[in-house]
């Protein structure tokens, strides 16, 4: 393969790439870039629901947490409760009863840290006996919520009222009451604990729940009984309204709900649960945005850090795609460049094998052609046959004609002998001066014979005057020679040589002949 081959082919490689390689390359970028993107986005928010996820798990742990303690609080003042309804109904209100329950009562509230006290009311709210040390007298409770409750209600179960602030000492407290029954079944008065709204905050307090987050406690009928922040005018609101109760509770006792808060507007998770045995609800919510501060650092940073690499990979993406893009217009200048160069090429190669006056090929062709031909045919063990053709009188034409005419006579006597090509490998060439070969790969001495004969009569028939030739027109003479060359044996200037001496022989037979030589050289026959 030449250099100028090669150049061609490579070039026409580049020309492929020129067509796929920048479009891929842009494909590949983007590529890479939306997948770094999605990856990254994909991880985020990944990360943004396990904070989330946990988040729920620890508001569910919180408010479990605070149900049980809510339970056990309420739960220890309420035994006390049963125990003390059942005494007074059994026992009665004697002044000794009393006295006996006022040194229990005084006892117990001293064991219980979260009692603030434990009241016994008659039928009308008077104060009958309570846990307080010096024994208050004249008050009346008949106001209050739990005592209206009982008195117009006839179930036993334990009662939790609205937070109220202690009469006695001015405290909020939570109030747990029972209804405590006469002998026949009437309402006989109230057994009422009330629980230090202090003891449950302080457990509350415990909890790191963020500046917006929430616990709070309610009774059955969504009457707030304390929530963390504390904020007294807040207490013993209707929150029934709120979605927790409205939506939420009447589907499950307990369950964690993302909620945005009507009043200021915060989305928190709530995990809310109803206590088991008592009217109560509680809830513990953790604020989304405080929950998520960290992720959305972190996220902020990934987003910046991955930013800056997809704008690295595109920075650097679009300039090999330009390099591509430079690369393949010069690939493609190139291919340009060298396909002219081959066409080039090929004219001269065509030029430096081509005769100039007859548009044959030439000597350098036809001695080219004679090798590759011969070895060809010593190969295939085939023939090879051979033309030497000489112009009769031909230096009389010019002499009578002038040169120019010679050129042209010579130049038709070439077209006859193109037309005289049978076959793609015959080879007619202007061998020197106004002689000719023809060569004919693959043809016995019969058909070299045939060949020679048809472009002598062709010759003979263009009728080109030569006064000098005896005949009046353009002849030739023909030496042919054809034969199957063997190996080691024959070489290719021995084809040429009997050619030769067999047009010489056809000279001297008269010319206008086609001659072939004998193996010895005296011999020889005349076609015609
Ligand atoms: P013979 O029949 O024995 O071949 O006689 P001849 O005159 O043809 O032989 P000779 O070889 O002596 O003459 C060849 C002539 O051919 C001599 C030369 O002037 C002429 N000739 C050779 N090349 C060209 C050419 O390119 N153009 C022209 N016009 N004449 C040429
Ligand atoms: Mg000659
Ligand atoms: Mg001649």
């Amino acid at each position: 393969m030449s250099a100028i081959d090669g150049l061609a082919q490579d070039s026409s490689s580049f020309s492929l790439r020129r067509f796929s390689l920048v479009p891929m390359a842009i494909v590949f970028v983007v590529l890479v870039c939306l997948s770094i993107l999605v990856v990254q986005l994909g991880m985020i928010w990944r990360a943004r629901n396990v904070e989330l996820d946990q988040a729920g798990q620890a508001s569910s742990n919180l408010a479990h947490a605070v149900a049980q303690h809510a339970y056990d609080t309420i739960k220890e003042a309420d035994t006390l409760l049963v125990g003390l309804v059942e005494r007074i109904e059994i026992d009665g209100v004697s002044e000794i009863e009393l006295n006996r329950i006022h040194t229990l009562l005084v006892t117990r509230v001293t064991e219980l840290p979260q009692l603030h006290g434990i009241f016994v009311y008659d039928k009308n709210g008077n104060w009958l006996v309570n846990s307080q040390k010096v024994l208050l007298k004249n008050l009346n409770n008949s106001d209050r919520e739990y005592f209206e409750h009982h008195r117009t209600h006839s179930d036993r179960g334990p009662y939790i009222g609205p937070p109220v602030r202690s009469k006695s000492t001015g405290e909020w407290i939570i109030t747990v009451s029972r209804r405590i029954n006469l002998p026949d079944g009437n309402f006989g008065g109230v057994a009422l604990a009330t629980i230090n709204m202090r003891y449950f905050r302080s457990f509350y307090d415990l909890f790191s729940i963020g500046d917006r987050g929430a616990i709070f406690i309610a009774n059955e009928r969504g009457i707030l009984l304390l929530r963390r922040p504390f904020d007294a005018s807040k207490l013993g609101r209707d929150i029934s309204k709120l979605p927790l109760f409205h939506d939420y509770l009447p589907k499950s006792d307990s369950g964690t709900a993302v909620i945005k808060s009507g009043q200021d507007g915060v989305v928190r998770i709530n995990s809310y649960r109803r206590i088991e045995e008592y009217p109560l609800v509680v809830s513990a919510a953790l604020s989304q945005d405080e929950i998520l501060e960290n992720w959305f650092t972190d996220a902020c940073i990934q987003v910046s850090a991955g930013g800056v690499l997809v704008l690295l990979i595109g920075f650097l993406g679009y300039r090999m795609v330009m390099q591509i893009d430079l690369r393949s217009k010069i690939a493609g200048k190139l291919e340009e460049k060298s396909n002219e160069l081959e066409i080039s090429h090929d004219i001269l190669a065509h030029l430096v094998m081509q005769d100039g006056l007859t548009g044959l090929a030439n000597r350098r062709y036809f001695d080219e052609a004679l090798i590759e031909e011969f070895n060809r045919a010593q190969r295939g063990e085939s023939t090879l046959g051979l033309l030497m053709i000489d112009v009769d009188f031909f230096k009389q034409y010019n002499d009578i004609y002038g040169h120019v005419a010679g050129d042209e006579c010579l130049k038709k006597i070439a077209h006859t002998l193109t037309m005289a090509m049978r076959r793609a490998g015959d080879v007619a060439a202007r061998y020197g001066g106004e002689e000719f070969v023809v060569l004919l790969p693959g043809t016995d001495l019969a058909g070299v014979i045939a060949v020679a004969e048809s472009i002598r009569l062709a010759v003979e028939a263009l009728g080109i005057p030569h006064s000098g030739n005896p005949l009046d027109v353009v002849t030739v003479s023909i030496g042919v020679e054809a034969f199957s060359p063997i190996h080691l044996q024959n070489e290719a200037v021995e084809l040429v040589e009997s050619a030769d001496k067999a047009l010489y022989k056809a000279k001297e037979s008269g010319r206008n002949k086609v001659c072939h030589l004998e193996q010895s050289e005296t011999v020889f026959i005349l076609v015609n």
